[in-house]
């Protein structure tokens, strides 16, 4: 205790060396801005920017790298879903989805980046077309997916922009779910979330609910998973994707009308070269027209489970 007293008598004589700096430093989810150091660009979506960076608060090359997401501002207005992005994916610890670092904020105001760990291999959609490894991986990655996407509805989350874009690589046998911007929580008793649409949604990945009502639920996602996994299955070919197959189905006439008339008329996504009979079954399982009679989570994976044997 007189240690104490000392170093605070020792504070009050000199404010120089007082608190604010030291106290922040002390906090592992504080990133100053001026010790991070730019690298290289990782990618964009539509709403973030994200860019890999060494911090470096010693300034002799020790530091850690960090993948910073930081918004694109548009018309200098911030996006109202970006502190709840931070917020959500700070309240996820799982495996598969990937992990909270910290933020940045500009000087005394709002947060404008979130800190998160850097997966070196990128998303599945870079990863993909590069390394193809067969089979096995495949149901790996998949069974993985869904672990991390079981946890997340089971703390009543929905996902709403599932896609092989935003699944992250960490290694040959690991991969983790990232970008939460679209992610809502469903209160207990609701079933569904309804979001008015806007012209930048992923509409091939969407249920037909979702298009047709903007009905986002537990069992929309599911319909998303099969589209990651035909991604999957089709080493994310950017031949064979979800837009340009669903694109070449419509013809002349393309719009969100034509995709949900195809997808009334029963018409699916083909099934991938060389996919098993296992997975194209619960591919379509997962685009019943029926949100109630889609799978769930925890039902895929002791399927992946079970194909892998
Ligand atoms: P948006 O919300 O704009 O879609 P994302 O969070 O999906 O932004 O990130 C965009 C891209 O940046 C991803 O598709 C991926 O290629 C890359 N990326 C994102 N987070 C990481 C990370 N932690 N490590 C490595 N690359 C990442
Ligand atoms: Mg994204």
């Amino acid at each position: 205790r007189t240690v104490l007293r000392k170093i605070t008598e020792i504070i009050i004589k000199n404010p120089e060396i007082s608190p604010s700096e030291t106290l922040c430093n002390t906090d592992p989810s504080v990133y100053h801005k001026r010790y991070l150091k730019m690298i290289r660009r990782l990618g964009e979506g539509h709403f973030g920017e994200v860019t890999l960076c060494k911090y470096d608060p010693a300034n002799d090359g020790t530091g850690e790298c960090v993948a910073v997401k930081a918004l694109k501002q548009e018309n200098g207005l911030v996006r109202d879903g970006w502190m709840k992005e931070i917020e959500i994916l700070k309240s996820l610890y799982h495996a598969n989805i990937v992990k909270y670092k910290g933020c940045c904020s500009e000087l005394g105001g709002q947060v404008v980046q979130l800190i998160m760990e850097y997966l070196p291999l990128g998303s599945l959609k870079d990863y993909l077309p590069k390394r193809k490894q067969g089979m096995a991986q495949y149901l790996m990655f998949a069974k993985q997916i869904c672990q991390g996407m079981d946890y997340l509805h089971s703390k009543r989350y929905i996902h709403r922009d599932l896609a092989a874009r935003n699944v992250l690589v960490e290694n040959d046998s690991l991969v983790k779910i990232g970008d939460f911007g679209l992610t809502k929580y469903i209160p207990e008793g609701d079933i569904y979330y309804r979001v008015r649409e806007d012209s930048l949604s992923p509409v091939y990945w969407y249920a037909i609910e979702c298009l047709k009502e903007s009905k986002f639920s537990f069992s929309s996602d599911i319909w998303s998973f099969g589209i990651t996994l035909y991604e999957i299955f089709t080493h994310c070919d950017w031949h064979q994707s979800p837009p340009s197959k669903f694109d070449k189905m419509m013809g002349d006439q393309r719009s969100v009308m034509e995709l949900i008339k195809l997808l009334e008329n029963k018409v699916r996504l083909p099934c991938p070269k060389d996919c098993p009979h296992e997975v194209k079954i619960l591919m379509e399982q997962c685009w019943a027209a029926d949100p109630a009679q889609r799978p769930s989570f925890s039902f895929l994976i002791e399927k992946f489970e079970a194909i892998r044997q």
